[in-house]
């Protein structure tokens, strides 16, 4: 497990599973074989298969070791769930072992941060426990972004949602009195951590800003999704919901990362995630880190 360090805070990605098959052009409804021709020596072929117009899509928690606090954000799709994404459906992974193997038990997690409540991100909030589903980590807070929660739980009501992600992962949490909520206006939390409203792919989807003895790094959630969105930035996924917002929450977080040279720990990339953003003549370039 590649450890990264930002300040005195050490930053751990804990993998849950890697869909190497993932359709480019449903991705992402702009899709142009084409721009690969530019020659971005950062799009490997870990990140795209050109000749089968797939791309790789990469599901994790960030794992952070503060001097104070062990906080992951964002957890994954989890274990054993009904879902109706076929590729979400029913996992099976270790990815509790990873964590263990990264040193961390779940009893030790102080936070548990979600940029968004989507299925991909709030899976291992719970698990399944004498057939209930119960909150994975006893000792954690849970922040969400308030208007993330509001929209889960209108959703919640629609009878097509029943047994959904409200009920498996995010109302047990609710139950056990553990969840903080975050105001649409975003800000400050605990060890140099600043939520930024970053809406468009959901309407409360929020970035998580570090800043650490003068080093930054943003964990972006699912204002991108792939390299290439780097050097096309108005290529939306075909999961954003508002485009014209995910375009400009995008072009904020270019912005934010040039401006504070920060290092970017991404939900969904390839390889190893996690990177910086140049500005060029032509736009944005992206580096593995
Ligand atoms: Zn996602």
């Amino acid at each position: 497990m590649k450890k990264y360090i930002v300040g005195d805070v050490e930053v751990i990605r804990i993998s849950e599973i890697v869909f190497h098959d993932f359709s480019a052009s449903f991705l992402f409804p702009d899709w142009d074989a084409n721009v690969l021709d530019d020659k971005l020596a950062w799009m490997t072929p870990g990140c795209v298969n050109k000749a089968r117009s797939m791309v790789t899509v990469n599901i994790h928690t960030w794992l952070l070791k503060t001097p104070k606090h062990i906080i992951l954000i964002d957890t994954g799709i989890g274990n054993g769930r009904t879902r109706t994404v076929p590729m979400f459906n029913q996992l099976n992974t270790p990815y509790l072992e990873r964590l263990a193997q990264a040193g961390v038990g779940v009893d030790q997690v102080d936070y548990v941060m979600c940029t968004h409540l989507h299925s991909d991100h709030v899976g291992w909030n719970t698990c399944r426990r004498d057939g209930k589903w119960v909150p994975t980590f006893p000792n954690a807070r849970y922040v969400f972004p308030q208007r993330e929660l509001e929209q889960c739980q209108s959703r919640a009501r629609e009878p097509a949602q029943a047994g959904g992600i409200y009920e498996d992962a995010i109302l047990p949490v609710l139950e056990s009195q553990q969840v903080d909520l975050v105001g649409p206006e975003g800000g400050e939390s605990i060890d140099g951590l600043t939520f930024y409203p970053t809406p468009g792919h959901t309407a409360g989807h929020m970035s998580i800003g570090l800043a650490a003895q003068g080093e930054q790094a943003l964990f972006t959630g699912d204002v991108v999704h792939n390299p290439i969105q780097i050097y096309r930035p108005r290529w939306n996924s075909a999961f954003c919901e508002d485009a014209a917002q995910a375009r400009s929450s995008r072009e904020w977080m270019l912005a934010y990362a040039v401006a504070k040279k920060a290092l970017l720990f991404t939900a969904h990339f390839p390889e190893s995630s996690a990177g910086y953003i140049a500005a060029t003549e032509k736009g944005f370039d992206w580096r593995f880190a």
